[in-house]
């Protein structure tokens, strides 16, 4: 999995659709799937946890390992985690 992050990865990222933002910190229009910039501040998302799991060949879709469902609950390793009390970093 890539360690690249885009503007759509940041804290300061606010999306006004599904292509552009505005960056919290320049309050520039900033397009989502472009680099990040020095002062990117990672957004905490499940591909970042160790909880987290995917099929080879399938990285788009992937289970959460602390769930208690049976089976476990899908995730996918750009849905955003700020509030997810069981993420546990690597
Ligand atoms: S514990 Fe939370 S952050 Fe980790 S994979 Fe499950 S849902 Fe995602």
């Amino acid at each position: 999995m890539t360690t690249k992050l885009n503007h759509r990865d940041c804290q300061n990222f606010a999306a006004i659709d599904v292509s552009k933002g505005i960056c919290h910190l320049t309050k520039n229009i900033v397009l989502a799937d472009t680099e990040q910039c020095e002062d990117c501040a990672p957004l905490r998302k499940c591909s970042g946890c160790k909880q987290f799991s995917a099929t080879k060949g399938a990285l788009e879709m992937g289970v959460c390992g602390a769930s208690k469902a049976d089976p476990k609950f899908f995730a996918y390793p750009d849905m955003v985690a700020t509030t997810c009390e069981m993420y546990q970093g690597h």
